[in-house]
């Protein structure tokens, strides 16, 4: 069975001081193992040492970082390395991000190359697909969710395929205050769920967690998930408060 999973990506927000601050206000028992949940935070590279420093010994509350780049190291200005990810602890990388692929020209190809890389360095990646709204508005969100879910995932073992976790978010829904509906969801997740038995099988498909991303909250997570394809959610804004994070983490566990 599939555990929830609560990933905050913090984007360019929240330095070292902030991101101490946050783990030093988080509620303790949101940090306990709880079954059926996994939580984890991405915040900005620079404030990766400061989250580990700050994290309570013994906290099940996880870290990741934003983006990896998929050579081991050398002359690549800017970039950080999965070597240097694992060096710190980390848990998770997000891959993908509609951000990344539209301000910084990430394409398929690239991602995928990054998805291999985090895997055989032991990173699990969240990879990042969703449509634009004219592609919505044009019917052709299941197309663009396929060829990047096709593209990313290229080549992929099927053992390494079931170590992977797959964000879909809209993005008309990312900061907008737009969230799918649950059914909208529903539908898109279950289509990608074909989409990876298709190409790895179903047993591993159904291993496969598929994240909700775009404007989720502790007012719309609970019939976010209740969706039986919907195993969690991959959260900006409401997760740089740990209240707010706390929350989302406990809908989460009431779930299952
Ligand atoms: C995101 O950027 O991954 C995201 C889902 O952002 P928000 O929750 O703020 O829409």
């Amino acid at each position: 069975m599939r555990s929830f999973l609560i990933a905050g990506n913090w984007k360019m927000n929240m330095g070292p001081k902030e991101t101490a601050d946050f783990f030093g206000q988080l509620d303790d028992a949101v940090q306990q193992e709880k079954p059926g949940v996994e939580a984890a935070v991405c915040p900005p590279f620079i404030s990766l040492p400061a989250a580990f420093e700050a994290r309570k010994p013994g906290s099940a509350v996880k870290i990741g970082a934003q983006n990896v780049h998929f050579e081991d190291n050398g002359a690549f200005t800017g970039e950080v390395s999965t070597t240097m990810l694992n060096e710190l602890g980390c848990d998770f990388v997000i891959l993908g991000h509609s951000e990344r692929r539209e301000y910084f020209g990430e394409d398929d190809a690239i991602i995928n190359k990054k998805v291999k890389k985090a895997l055989a360095d032991g990173i699990t990646p969240i990879v990042c697909v969703g449509e634009v709204l004219d592609e919505r508005k044009s019917n052709r969100h299941f197309d663009v969710v396929k060829t990047q879910t096709t593209g990313s995932l290229a080549g992929l073992s099927a053992s390494d395929a079931g170590k992977i976790v797959i964000a879909y978010e809209p993005v008309w829904a990312i900061g907008t205050g737009e969230t799918a509906s649950p059914e909208q969801a529903q539908e898109m997740h279950a289509f990608i769920r074909k989409e990876l038995t298709g190409l790895f099988g179903q047993d591993v498909a159904d291993t496969i967690r598929i994240l909700y991303g775009g404007s989720m909250k502790p007012d719309n997570a609970g019939e976010l998930m209740q969706n039986p394809d919907v195993d969690g959610g991959l959260i900006g804004g409401a997760s740089l408060k740990a209240d707010s994070f706390a929350k989302l983490v406990s809908i989460a566990a009431e779930q299952k």
